[in-house]
């Protein structure tokens, strides 16, 4: 008999688990314990709209946002962080010493981003937190130039934000091209030039050494030896999943919690893990795989909630991952899993330059699609992905959406 459900980490998927736990009709307790003292907020506007001013911090709140926030009967726990968890006791650890019981537990604590290693002076920043974003906000009105380290998503999207802002922005890659590692080289210079096109200078292949200044960065220091001036740097070097307080617990962990394709850890404990910090099995492939992404983290909690409340009926995760990101007014789209070795086909909407389509496959079929403002392909890619279609299927479909010829 499941009487309480203790959910750690109330970012999206925490929320996300209380609320659908309730919409599951499940009526015993339901505890959500939260580090930050912030209500559940959302993640992607504070590298777009909030960081940019268009939308207060408030506007980002999960519950603001959709009108309803959670059942006054879920107990929400903020500025509290889970330290221990003793599985065979079914007892939860906070900071406070207080020991929190469970018959279910779901751990949904997310992750938290990288840094440079060594001292860091003020004005070099990470983002992943709503402090983060106004920290980088006020940085940003002081004006740059901005040093962006890493060309993942998040970093792309502070560029943007910006060079709209009017600032001098860099950014430097380790690797040939931003997101080389995702989408491959080529895809992944298409990445670059949408930045180059806004004026940022993108420097590839050299990576950063530190960053100097005493009470404010001045300078950062590149591995072929040159300086750049910097007024603020934000480091987007990727994400570790938050699992070190669960290092001496029972708990499987590989990269994130290791959970089956229902994401669940610990059957015999009734211990299960969603969003960022989750590493699930995909069936199809047998492999596990931990995905970064907002889809992927309000849909395993679901999934999750619904698992708990249906013992005997359970769901594993068939959607296909999903990501998008704004930069410069454009909706870039990932969709499916690509691999940097797949083969890649680029289609050119017609008269739409800017708007194009890299599709990978393997063998044939269609693995994933990347999209540069052209949400209508990337929405056919989505549906040929999802029902095991060809590569040349998913060209035939989009060429004649878009009255393309054969
Ligand atoms: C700036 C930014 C922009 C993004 N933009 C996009 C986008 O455009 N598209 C997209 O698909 N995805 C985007 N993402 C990714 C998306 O936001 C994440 O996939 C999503 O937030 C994951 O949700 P989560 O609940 O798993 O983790 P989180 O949102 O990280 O929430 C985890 C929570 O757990 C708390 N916690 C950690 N440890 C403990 C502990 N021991 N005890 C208690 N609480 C703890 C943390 O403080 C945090 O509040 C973005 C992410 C960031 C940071």
């Amino acid at each position: 008999m499941t009487r309480r459900v203790v959910i750690v980490g109330a970012g999206l998927a925490g929320f996300r688990a209380a609320q659908e736990l309730r919409a599951q009709r499940y009526d015993g307790e339901v505890v959500l314990v939260g580090a930050e003292t912030h209500p559940p907020y959302d993640r992607p506007p504070l590298s777009k709209q909030v960081l940019a001013g268009q939308w207060s911090p408030q506007h980002a709140f999960l519950g603001a946002a959709e009108g309803t926030g959670l059942d006054g009967s879920v107990e929400l726990r903020l500025g509290t962080t889970a330290k221990a968890l003793h599985t065979a006791d079914h007892q939860l650890v906070v900071d406070t010493g207080e020991a929190l019981r469970f018959d279910a537990l779901i751990i949904a604590t997310g992750a938290a981003p990288r840094t440079l290693p060594g001292r860091l002076p003020p004005g070099v920043h990470t983002l992943r937190t709503l402090d983060d974003c106004t920290a980088i906000r006020s940085d940003l009105l002081r004006g740059g130039p901005l040093v962006v380290v890493g060309g993942g998503f998040v970093g792309a999207e502070v560029a943007a934000v910006a060079r709209e802002l009017g600032l001098h922005v860099t950014i430097v890659e380790a690797l040939a091209a931003p997101l080389e590692r995702a989408v491959g080289a080529s895809a992944g210079a298409m990445c670059g030039q949408i930045h180059e096109e806004h004026g940022v200078t993108v420097m590839c292949n050299v990576a950063v050494e530190g960053c100097d200044g005493s009470s404010r960065v001045e300078r950062v220091r590149l591995s072929d030896g040159a300086r750049l001036d910097a007024g603020l740097v934000v480091v987007g070097i990727g994400v570790r999943p938050n699992t070190g307080w669960l290092e001496n617990s029972a708990v499987p962990l590989d990269d994130g919690v290791v959970c089956d394709e229902f994401g669940c850890a610990d059957q015999e404990h009734r211990i299960y893990a969603a969003g960022d910090v989750a590493s699930w099995l995909n069936p199809s492939t047998g492999r596990r795989i931990r995905v970064e992404h907002w889809t992927s983290a309000n849909e395993q909690a679901r999934i999750v909630a619904h698992n708990i409340t249906h013992p005997h009926q359970q769901r594993a995760l068939d959607a296909v991952p999903y990501f998008w990101s704004d930069q410069y007014g454009q909706r870039i789209q990932l969709v499916g899993q690509a691999d940097p070795g797949m083969r890649t086909t680029v289609l050119t909407r017609p008269g739409g330059g800017a708007h194009r389509l890299v599709l990978f496959s393997e063998n044939g079929a269609l693995s994933a699609a990347l999209g540069f403002g052209w949400t209508r392909a990337v929405a056919l890619c989505r549906r040929v992905i999802t029902g095991g279609g060809s590569l040349d299927e998913a060209v035939a479909q989009v060429r004649k959406a878009a009255g393309m010829a054969a």
